[in-house]
């Protein structure tokens, strides 16, 4: 994620918070709040939290698994903030989901110490966006904090299986793990998920399911569609097959200008409660 010091931030939480702690922008508090919890925790290596949700402990912030149709839901009971997390989904969601409400909880605490206040703020919660998006940094800041994470990730080749080993060494989901990669431009790589899906007699398109997550100093060689028409054999085999499958792929430009070339690699991954393929494509 590009760190911006010049945009204006319009949650009156986002401001104060940042008043309070410092620095070059919201960003950069966020990162400092994360330091500063995991020293206290004494973590200086992953995982940062486990299934004992160690931060909130820290913070005396009550964490409740209960049947909601949401993610994570905060509130305050009396003076203690108490997070509900969704109780039918993987441990590693619940992890970062608890931290995300974490985030939440650190940016009103620091922006007043006053109870009333902190109610008042709570209640007028107008620009969620800006703080959903914070929420949603700090969450990988303290499960995946950038230099650590950066370490390791470029000491491994950029694949499937170097992506689930972090996601096993920092206890995130697989999702969060290929978004952290791409946004500290870690590997220069896109992620995907996806799924063939037959069309008429024979022919199995690839259905790409939701957005692609990319490096952002990477030219994407596709563009962006619902159905690609590219990476199908790999793809179904991946599906079918329940294993990686390694393949190249070739773009050919109009204009004459040279085809590039691509690895993509497939495998079989549960995503929530559906069983998708999870990509992997890069310059060769
Ligand atoms: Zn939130």
């Amino acid at each position: 994620m590009a760190i911006s010091i010049t945009r204006r931030w319009n949650s009156e939480i986002v401001r104060l918070f940042w008043k309070q702690v410092g620095g070059l922008s919201p960003f950069t508090a966020i990162e400092d709040v994360c330091t500063e919890l995991q020293n206290q925790l004494g973590r200086s290596s992953p995982p940062f939290q486990s299934e004992q949700y160690e931060f909130a402990r820290l913070l005396n912030v009550r964490v409740i698994e209960n049947e909601i149709s949401c993610d994570g839901v905060l509130a305050l009971a009396g003076t203690r903030f108490v997070i509900q997390v969704r109780r039918n989904t993987t441990s590693e969601r619940k992890n970062f989901t608890v931290c995300h409400e974490l985030g939440h909880v650190e940016m009103l605490r620091r922006a007043t110490d006053n109870l009333s206040e902190l109610r008042s703020l709570m209640d007028a919660r107008t620009r969620l966006n800006e703080e959903e998006m914070l929420s949603n940094f700090f969450a990988a800041n303290l499960l995946m904090p950038r230099k650590d994470f950066v370490d390791r990730a470029s000491q491994l080749v950029p694949s499937l299986d170097s992506l689930f080993q972090l996601a096993r060494t920092y206890r995130t989901s697989v999702a969060s793990t290929a978004r952290r990669i791409t946004e500290l431009g870690v590997w220069k790589c896109h992620f995907f998920w996806c799924l063939p899906e037959a069309r008429g007699f024979q022919r199995t398109v690839v259905r790409m399911l939701g957005k692609p997550i990319i490096s952002e100093s990477l030219q994407c060689p596709y563009k962006n569609a619902e159905y690609v028409t590219w990476g199908v054999k790999p793809i179904i085999l991946a599906y079918e097959g329940n294993k990686t499958v390694d393949d190249r792929l070739i773009f050919q430009k109009h204009g004459g200008a040279a085809a590039e070339f691509w690895r993509l690699e497939a495998a079989r991954h549960d995503f929530e409660n559906e069983t998708r393929v999870i990509a992997l494509v890069r310059p060769e």
